[in-house]
């Protein structure tokens, strides 16, 4: 049966509902399970949805099972789960479990066999009351025909409503004790008033529900606006920051390539330098050489030799050092001044503070400055 009808099944046992209670989530446990429950861990919530079983702010009580009494029940739910049970179980007599009946009393809830129906029917108590054949009985109408039990007399059908108490009483009662209350009337009347309310409060409740709904769609619609803007807003970082390396990349190779060249030809011209350097030491040190010779040779020979040699000596005489130094060959400075630095500074400075409100324009100006 519970596998069959899980809306008739509590969530906690796994069978069918013994006396439903409603949570303020409105889901439904048995009074014992729920009991049970809150009694393993009172903050651990409703049992399906986890949602507080008492208002936040009150305190805990001590007593789970009057607070649980308090919590109404599902009346409609326990007389489906009721009728379920009377169908499904087998058709014998209150009499004798091995006589068969044959009709159902709805005001006793028992099934009858055929000698137990005539005393039943003669009876003045009983004689009153509506039997249905067991073979026709079905749950729609042990649905409908579930009564409600006066407050204080639990045999009694409550007949009466009385609005000032909000009870169901019985006849009995209404005059002993409602005799002074103002708004007591048959209970199909104050059920037909109520069900007016509720009406009126479903509508209530509906707008409102729908409200929350839309109020949820706009959260939704907005936090996806907004993460489509923030996506943007990366890309256009992402394509900032890329034309930068971009400009950098550039300009550090523009820089590296005029370096390199700058160091080969300082590097060619020095080495020529050097060399007719060199050359020139080795004509000066082989006539300082030569002239300590002729200076212990005979006259003549000296004279003679020196008259020969005049020109290259003048020349000698009348070169020096510097001549074999470029003057205007020098390692330089970089071409990379403080105002380039400045600029990029500024830029990257710009870029972090100007992006979240004007991120196209922004990287347009970007773009401008490297064009520059
Ligand atoms: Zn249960
Ligand atoms: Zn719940
Ligand atoms: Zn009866
Ligand atoms: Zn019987
Ligand atoms: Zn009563
Ligand atoms: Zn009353």
């Amino acid at each position: 049966m519970a596998a069959a009808i899980s809306h008739l099944e509590c969530s906690v046992c796994h069978e069918d509902f013994k006396e439903p209670k409603i949570l303020r989530c409105t889901h439904l446990v048995c009074r014992d399970c729920i009991i049970t429950w809150l009694q393993k861990g009172a903050n651990q919530g409703c049992p399906l949805c986890r949602a507080p079983i008492f208002p936040r702010n009150e305190k805990q009580p001590s007593d789970y099972g009057s607070k649980v009494d308090s919590f109404p029940t599902d009346f409609v739910t326990a007389a489906v789960v009721e009728s379920q049970r009377l169908l499904s179980s087998p058709n014998v007599c209150v009499c004798d479990a091995s006589v068969e009946a044959k009709l159902f009393c709805f005001q006793c809830s028992i099934k009858l066999c055929s000698s137990c129906t005539k005393s039943h029917s003669k009876s003045p108590f009983t004689q009153s009351h509506t039997l249905e054949d067991l073979g026709t009985l079905s749950a729609d109408q042990l649905v409908k025909s579930r009564h409600s039990f006066c407050s204080n007399h639990k045999d009694k059908v409550a007949e009466i409503y009385c609005s000032k108490h909000e009870e169901l009483i019985c006849l009995m009662c209404a005059t002993c004790n409602h005799r002074s209350c103002s708004d007591v009337g048959s209970v199909e009347e104050a059920a037909k008033k109520k069900r007016e309310d509720l009406k009126k409060q479903a509508v209530v409740m509906k707008t409102k529900e729908d409200t929350a709904v839309a109020k949820i769609r706009e959260l939704d619609e907005e936090v996806k606006a907004a993460t489509e803007k923030f996506s943007a807003m990366e890309d256009v970082v992402r394509a900032v920051f890329e034309d930068l390396q971009k400009a950098l990349d550039v300009k550090r190779d523009k820089i590296n390539a005029d370096l390199c060249m700058r160091k080969k030809a300082f590097l060619v011209e020095r080495g020529t330098s050097k060399a007719n350097l060199e050359s020139y030491k080795t004509g000066l040190a082989g006539h300082v050489s030569l002239m300590g010779k002729l200076a212990s040779a005979p006259d003549d020979a000296m004279l003679g030799i020196l008259t020969k040699l005049k020109s290259g000596l003048t020349s000698l005489q009348n070169q020096g050092v510097s001549g074999f130094i470029s003057s205007n060959r020098k390692v330089g400075h970089l071409a990379l001044n403080q105002a380039s630095v400045n600029q990029l500074k500024q830029l990257l400075g710009e870029c972090v503070c100007v992006l979240d409100s004007q991120p196209r324009r922004q990287q347009q100006m970007v773009k401008l400055h490297f064009i520059h």
